[in-house]
């Protein structure tokens, strides 16, 4: 468990030592870069200043006794890896992830399967929503990603700023906890202010070139959906790279390849490439899985295969 000392930070009233002595336990709300608000079991809140690297996210459990804050073990951990091979930690105790699209800016290639993948390896459940559906055009979009999609996991087509179709993830969303994910502009913010109206988060500089806005103060906040369930906001990125994926663990989780579950392949440890009795490449041959999806897994497994090569070298050197 990481332990922070406690120091009083932010602007709000510094916590009060004699509240303290006891062991509270509380969910961090707010990251402020360098002070977490946590939100106490008795519904009292306390700025509470952390090291700038604590590791500590929202969404955390944390405990606190005699002025030292501890990190609860997490229920679930969602990372990814950035175009600089950096680990990042999405989210921490989430429950569901939402793969935002749209049809501008149109998806980086394998950032919806990377996102699914990742998040069935973590246990959580992801969605798909289809954002901007207000602009004309966006039926094509729809109808390809519920082709691609729709088999495997919920996915909502809707508009933010139309404030059309929300209701369904309003519904998806209750008793649990969830965040956002998509590239820059595809309105991740815009989706957060719909959902949870009052937010007011400012659009189109989350992550951004802007040096102003609330993000570059507010790394991260947990709203509470009136409806039910909650949502973390966290900055906005660009590359979902795959961490700690096995080609068996993508072999399983890629979208679209659930149906082969009904008809084993030949070898339990095939990866669906050119062995043979293999059911996915089966699906392809007779158009059940179309050719684009099989191509795209085959690029994400000669990656995540390269992966595991360079891990077992690094092994055989050590
Ligand atoms: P983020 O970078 O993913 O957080 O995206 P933003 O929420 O900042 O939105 C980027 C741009 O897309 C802004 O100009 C928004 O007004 C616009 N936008 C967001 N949602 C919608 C929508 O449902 N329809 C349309 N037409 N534009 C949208
Ligand atoms: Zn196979």
């Amino acid at each position: 468990m990481k332990k922070e000392r406690h120091k009083s930070g932010g602007s709000r009233k510094p916590v009060d030592p004699s509240r303290l002595r006891t062991t509270k336990e509380g969910l961090i709300i707010a990251h402020h870069g360098v002070s977490v608000e946590v939100l106490f079991s008795d519904g009292l809140r306390s700025m509470i200043g952390v090291k700038r690297r604590s590791g500590h996210v929202v969404g955390d459990r944390v405990q606190i006794s005699s002025e030292v804050l501890d990190r609860l073990p997490r229920t679930t951990e969602l990372r990814r890896r950035d175009a600089r091979g950096t680990v990042h930690l999405v989210g921490a105790n989430l429950d569901v992830l939402g793969v935002v699209t749209a049809m501008l800016p149109p998806a980086l290639p394998g950032f919806t399967d990377r996102a699914i993948v990742a998040a069935r390896a973590a246990d959580l459940h992801p969605f798909v929503v289809v954002n901007k559906c207000d602009l004309a055009g966006s039926g094509g979009l729809v109808s390809s990603l519920q082709s691609a999609y729709a088999g495997s996991v919920p996915v909502f087509p809707l508009s933010a700023v139309a404030g059309n179709g929300l209701g369904p993830v309003l519904d998806f969303l209750k008793g649990r906890r969830g965040a956002f994910v998509g590239i820059t502009g595809v309105g991740k913010s815009s989706l957060l202010n719909a959902l949870c109206p009052g937010i007011d988060l400012r659009v189109g500089e989350i992550g951004g070139i802007s040096n102003r806005g609330r993000h570059t103060t507010t790394v991260s906040t947990l709203h509470a959906l009136a409806s039910g369930g909650e949502l973390i906001d966290t900055p906005g990125f660009q590359d979902f790279g795959l961490v700690d994926i096995s080609a068996e663990e993508l072999a399983a989780y890629f979208p679209g390849f659930e149906k082969t579950r009904e008809v084993a392949c030949r070898f339990s440890d095939c990866r669906h490439r050119t062995e043979p009795g293999c059911s996915v490449t089966g699906l392809v041959a007779s158009g059940l899985v179309s050719k684009e999806r099989y191509e795209t897994y085959l690029e994400l497994l000669t990656e995540v295969q390269a992966g595991e090569a360079e891990a077992r070298q690094k092994e055989w050197k050590k």
